[in-house]
């Protein structure tokens, strides 16, 4: 792939202690190499390219910990309902009408929007994930992928002979960029010996897990009903926790459960505008913390978040544990963004590698202009990145050493295409074609 260097950049690294520096960044082949002001970056080190960052603001990309991405073909044909009726009424029948062809642009309408937004990382559960893969691999992203299994279902056998098959065709493709887990989808809709059976796969495999949980009081009145526990202690009894496990949504937890989580090691997925459009609640996201649990942010699918804009969820996890603690110092801009970045990459189990500028660390990066009115001036880069800045200052996405977008241009994907493919796909499945 060869050298890039980022040139004249305000970076906010996000390494602990670090504040703000203004400097290069060298990248060699998919990896940060150097770091800082001028004599970082060694002398022999010849860029074949150069971004020109003059003095905006560098980030490490964004990371989104919970996604279903194909479904950015059903933004907006089923707001405002509660979970289950939008579930079962509206979105699993045309669900059952998507074919590999659908998932496969549909995602790419996923990817070009978190990429012109500045995620360059995501953690998705879908089906027809084979072509998940392939458009990810397509748009050179990076993505954690699991077919999700609903264990309740007729075809639950075959699911999760599927997401094996994802595993064993994917892990590792893409030169590294594609990862495989198990998406057993949430407690409700997988029984306990079908979740035993994925956790004994997970674990011959080597494979991580990844699964909705506590979403709704409904779904936590169900489980403790039919198995006598919360749903968190629930899984851990079945052993869902004793391999690397993502739980997206943790919104109904007592302490006993925010417990077994910092206990056992699971990331959170935080998903404060989904949990909010859903009237499913408010995730308890400082107890979480203060517990030590690992937490990042994810969009959920854009069918029930409408955007993929993770800058809207930094904002939105901020004001609500501000306004839920009844106090503005409880969780500040920096720790805001430490949710998309190095919060995500613990999450993902790759705290070591992702989410941060630092030598060796991964070269996932973004440029964010800061020429614009609403981001000047610039008192506290932290409070202008976290609670001013949208996906929309976005200017330039590195992910592994390669620049993906910049200027408003893709330079891996065919935006007309996938966007002519997304409309006509859409409106052919909702019965508008
Ligand atoms: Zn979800």
């Amino acid at each position: 792939m060869g050298d890039l260097l980022i040139r004249e950049g305000t970076i906010l690294s996000m390494v602990a202690g670090e504040e703000p520096l203004r400097g290069d960044i060298a990248v060699r082949d998919d990896r940060i190499l150097a770091v800082g002001v001028a004599g970082a970056v060694p002398a022999d080190f010849r860029p074949s390219r150069t971004v020109e960052a003059g003095g905006h603001l560098v980030l490490p990309g964004l990371i989104n910990t919970h996604s279903h991405a194909a479904m950015n073909l059903l933004r907006g044909y089923a707001d405002d309902l509660p979970l289950m009726p939008w579930l079962t009424e509206r979105i699993f029948p045309v669900e059952a009408r998507l074919t590999g062809d659908d998932v496969y642009w549909g995602t790419g309408l996923a990817i070009l929007e978190m990429i012109a937004s500045g995620t360059t990382c995501f953690a998705d559960m879908y089906f027809f994930m084979d072509r998940v893969a392939q458009m990810v691999e397509d748009a050179g992203m990076r993505a954690f992928l699991s077919r999700g299994l609903i264990g309740g279902a007729p075809n639950g056998a075959e699911a999760l002979a599927e997401g094996l098959a994802l595993a064993e065709a994917w892990q590792g493709r893409g030169d590294g960029r594609i990862t495989v887990m198990l998406g057993p989808h949430a407690p409700y809709t997988c029984p306990p010996a079908y979740l035993e059976r994925v956790v004994a796969a997970a674990q011959e495999l080597g494979l991580g897990i990844h699964i909705h949980l506590a979403e709704t009081a409904g779904e936590g009145e169900e489980i403790r009903r039919l198995y006598g526990r919360s749903p968190v202690a629930h899984l851990e009894r079945l052993g869902v926790f004793d391999v690397p496990a993502l739980a997206a949504h943790c919104v109904h937890l007592d302490a006993a459960d925010i417990g077994i989580l910092a206990e056992k090691g699971v990331g959170v997925a935080h998903n404060p505008v989904s949990n909010l459009k859903l009237g499913s609640g408010i995730a308890p996201l400082l107890a979480l913390r203060r517990a030590g649990v690992a937490v990042g942010l994810g969009s959920d699918g854009a069918a029930s978040t409408n955007t993929l804009d993770l800058f809207q969820e930094i904002k939105l996890a901020a004001w609500l544990a501000k306004g839920t603690s009844g106090d503005p110092a409880a969780f500040g801009a920096r720790q805001a963004l430490e949710l998309a970045t190095v919060g995500g990459a613990a999450v993902l189990g790759r705290a070591g590698e992702l989410g941060q500028v630092r030598p060796g660390f991964l070269a996932d990066l973004i440029v964010l202009s800061t020429d614009r009115p609403h981001l000047t001036p610039a008192h506290d880069l932290y409070s202008l990145a976290a609670y001013a800045a949208t996906g929309g200052d976005v200017e330039t996405v590195i992910i592994a050493g390669r620049v993906v977008y910049s200027g408003g241009e893709y330079h891996t994907l065919d935006r007309e295409r996938i966007l002519r493919e997304g409309r006509t796909r859409a409106a052919a499945l909702v019965g508008n074609g």
